[in-house]
């Protein structure tokens, strides 16, 4: 009965983790094959870890901190700022 309980927390595992990965902005495919590794233990460890940074945010020319590319001012420091062209992703 055991090795079924363990059987059944390392298939949440897989589905969990690579989920749980991506909404951090981590990479869910080496998270899954963490998740094949580990089990439930990389599950573990993927809530633990900070939250990686957006690729869709671009940094502040003037303070640095993550903005989105279309801001036309700063949330941050309250800059004006040159917004990016946002090609859309399909
Ligand atoms: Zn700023």
């Amino acid at each position: 009965m055991l090795l079924v309980g363990w059987t059944i927390a390392w298939f949440v595992s897989l589905v969990l983790t690579p989920i749980v990965a991506r909404t951090k902005h981590r990479s869910g495919l080496a998270w899954f094959l963490l998740a094949l590794l580990l089990g439930i233990l990389a599950t573990i460890l993927v809530a633990l870890i900070p939250p990686g940074v957006d690729p869709r945010l671009r940094p502040c020319p003037r303070c640095a901190e993550l903005i989105e590319p279309k801001a036309n001012k700063c949330r941050y420091c309250a800059s004006d700022i040159e917004p990016l062209a946002v090609i859309p992703r399909w």
